[in-house]
């Protein structure tokens, strides 16, 4: 047997057609138990997985557990991201404010344009998913150092930083943070097989949270507030910033 239409259009939905592991857009439906271990196709079953996530775990029995978990947090994830949006954007919406001021405040703004067209929100999403990185370890390293270690807890700009950036995370997902890390590296001038001192981490945190704010004020188009505008560079690898408003 195999899963119904049905019950395939049933996790696809509930995965908003993305990979659970990954979170990739385009899903095959995998059997976690499988099929020839008399595996159901059922919706329990089922896990959305990309091909690429699909080949490199759906074979492996010691991964079962971790496909059926990993589904269970993006399906609340989704559940969460989409049908209490609004909700979720009103509770973020006051340490926004804070961060934004933040951000104006001590952000050195590249230069000042005035009178041009600006991105869109769907041009710099765009420009952030054409990004890659040439370096696989620096980048995990970075990753790591940006998202989990970054922050001490009696420093209010750090709190800032992390409740913003676990906000970030489920909002717009983990592809999207990933894309803006490596564009961030880029722009920073690090050579991480020389090693990196606090200051140039401190800026390289900075680019990361001007990105993230990027994505989020442009969002939030409705609002009346400061926005950032964006541009891209003449050689097209450099986003440049201005406050328009
Ligand atoms: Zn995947």
């Amino acid at each position: 047997m195999a899963f119904s239409e049905k019950i395939k259009y049933e996790i696809r939905k509930k995965a908003l057609h993305r990979c659970c592991i990954c979170h990739n857009i385009g899903v095959e439906i995998h059997h976690i138990i499988p099929q020839a271990e008399n595996g159901p196709d059922t919706f329990k079953n089922g896990a959305p997985l990309c091909p690429s996530c699909h080949e490199t775990y759906g074979a492996n029995p010691t991964k079962r557990k971790f496909i059926r978990e990993a589904r269970d947090i993006w399906y609340e994830i989704c559940e969460n991201r989409y049908t209490h949006s609004e909700k979720r954007l009103d509770n973020i919406e006051d340490s926004l404010s804070e961060l934004k001021a933040l951000l104006i405040e001590n952000f050195e703004f590249k230069a000042k344009i005035e009178n041009k067209k600006f991105l869109t929100f769907g041009e710099i999403l765009n420009f952030y998913f054409k990004q890659s990185v040439a370096n696989e370890k620096d980048f995990k390293f970075c990753y790591g150092l940006i998202f989990f270690t970054f922050g001490e807890e009696n420093n209010n700009e750090d709190n800032y930083f992390n409740q913003f950036r676990d906000s970030f995370i489920e909002i717009f997902g983990i592809l999207l943070s990933e894309k803006i890390i490596a564009y961030s590296m880029k722009s920073s001038e690090i050579d991480w097989s020389k090693g990196f001192t606090e200051s140039e981490i401190q800026s390289l945190f900075n680019i990361c949270y001007t990105n993230m704010l990027l994505v989020f004020m442009q969002f939030d188009y409705e609002s009346d507030e400061k926005k950032l505008g964006v541009q891209i560079s003449d050689d097209n690898n450099d986003l440049i910033y201005s406050i328009i408003k």
